[in-house]
């Protein structure tokens, strides 16, 4: 959208951080329009829908054990641990200094099975969602017989004659690529310009198809959907409309819960747990934001992180404009190696709900997702992909605002995630680089 001076001007002195946001400045935004649970309506997916979800990973958890080794031990149950990260809470408080109370655990998404990212998550689920949907569709399922079958040639056979195209940066194309291919779909990937090489390598190695184009992430969905949907009996993953990459992203919720009550570790009025999210579109944290709110009400509290040159999700929430404006309008460019949030236009169905359930969102400088990378590399031995250290700076950059003397919480038994989003499929030289940059960069003048 064209953006005149004069409403450039009412905006920033409506909301005066919108300038620091527009000259690059790592912010911390606090949602003014964050709804208590008790005030919460109107939104478009509900804890049924969640439910719902899970049942749809339930029955293709066997399926999904059958052809992925990595999702066998867990018995096709697509999930990551949950890990403690004392080592790192002492390095962030020695090299940014405050004090973290309470405890600090990564989710480690990084580990996902299938994808490596958090997208095995949403990605994966619209996929097996679609397939279903077919299957049924076609008459093709009875229910007496288990999801297995969708591993047999039949199936198989039967996708086939059915295209799948997404575009996307990187991650999402992974995960819609390596599921689609194995359903035996013919799937394309529209990527962006920036999209690493070894993720379009190994998207043609699983037997996907990789259309590179000329331009961001936006004109990548563009010409993506345009073209998908000009083939007959084709579906388009839509990251910036997607009802069903959110509802897959959602489920994680019941699944920390269970994980939390596992370890003993309660989320209550008294136990706040704050958890913090890398944004892109805004879908994946949204989804699990809303989960979260959902399982846990009013005592978790959600932040999403996004890099100072891609704040698309901040922009739209706090304008409330929403995904009628993208950083570009406001002459951000878009331009950061945080694979995965280099996103200019949030995602218009999870903006909707997120509004009313996060907490706020902090950007940062990407220089700061290396040092972060190393700093959890050397103190944790964990190694995550550059987006995925996002969300460490969390519990500091919560301390530098009033929030909790504002929502009257005491923050002495509050518990910390972050969200730790992709890294198990980087190449070695790749995480290799990215560590040794990180050095540099802690070693260097601040
Ligand atoms: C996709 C992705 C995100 C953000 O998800 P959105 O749905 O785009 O907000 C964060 N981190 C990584 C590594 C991702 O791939």
């Amino acid at each position: 959208m064209t953006i005149l001076q004069s409403q450039l001007n009412s905006w920033i002195e409506k909301y005066p951080l919108l300038k620091n946001v527009i000259d690059l400045e790592p912010v911390v935004w606090l949602n003014p329009n964050r709804q208590k649970m008790d005030s919460m309506s109107g939104l478009a997916v509900n804890l049924e829908d969640m439910k719902q979800a899970e049942e749809l990973w339930q029955r293709f958890a066997p399926f999904l054990a059958a052809e992925f080794p990595d999702t066998s031990a867990a018995k096709g149950i697509v999930e990551s641990p949950l890990c403690e990260i004392s080592n790192m809470k002492k390095q962030l408080q020695n090299r940014w200094g405050g004090e973290i109370a309470g405890s600090l655990y990564l989710k480690c998404d990084n580990d996902l099975p299938i994808a490596g990212s958090i997208k095995a998550r949403g990605g994966v689920y619209e996929v097996l969602h679609h397939a279903e949907q077919l299957a049924m569709d076609a008459g093709l399922l009875s229910n007496e017989q288990s999801y297995e079958q969708f591993s047999s040639d039949r199936f198989k056979q039967f996708f086939s004659q059915y295209a799948i195209g997404v575009g996307s940066t990187g991650n999402l194309g992974l995960s819609i690529g390596i599921i689609s291919a194995k359903l035996g779909f013919q799937v394309s990937v529209y990527m962006s310009s920036d999209a690493k090489q070894w993720k379009k390598d190994l998207l043609r190695d699983k037997g996907a198809t990789v259309v590179e184009f000329d331009g961001d992430f936006s004109e990548a969905i563009l010409s993506g959907r345009r073209e998908t949907l000009a083939k007959r009996d084709a579906y388009f993953v839509d990251d910036e409309k997607s009802k069903h990459l959110f509802l897959g992203y959602s489920v994680a919720a019941f699944r920390l819960k269970q994980q939390l009550e596992n370890e003993g570790i309660p989320v209550d009025a008294d136990h706040p747990l704050f958890v913090y999210l890398p944004c892109g579109v805004g879908g994946a944290p949204g989804g699990i934001a809303f989960g979260l709110r959902q399982v846990f009400g009013d005592a978790v509290h959600c932040f999403f992180v996004e890099p100072t040159h891609s704040p698309a999700v901040l922009i739209g929430l706090m304008t409330g404009e929403k995904e009628k404006l993208c950083v570009q309008d406001l002459g951000i460019d878009n331009v950061t190696e945080g694979d995965g949030l280099a996103v200019g236009r949030s995602s218009s169905f999870a903006s909707g709900i997120s509004e009313k359930t996060v907490s706020g969102i902090y950007t940062l400088e990407d220089r700061q997702l290396f040092e972060l990378l190393a700093l959890l590399g050397d103190s944790e031995e964990i190694f995550v992909e550059p987006s995925a250290t996002a969300g460490l700076l969390g519990p500091l950059k919560i301390l530098e605002t009033d929030y909790a003397e504002a929502n009257g919480i005491s923050m002495s038994s509050a518990n910390h995630i972050v969200w730790a989003t992709g890294g198990a499929l980087v190449p070695k030289e790749e995480m290799g680089g990215f560590y040794q940059r990180g050095k540099t960069y802690l070693g260097g003048a601040e």
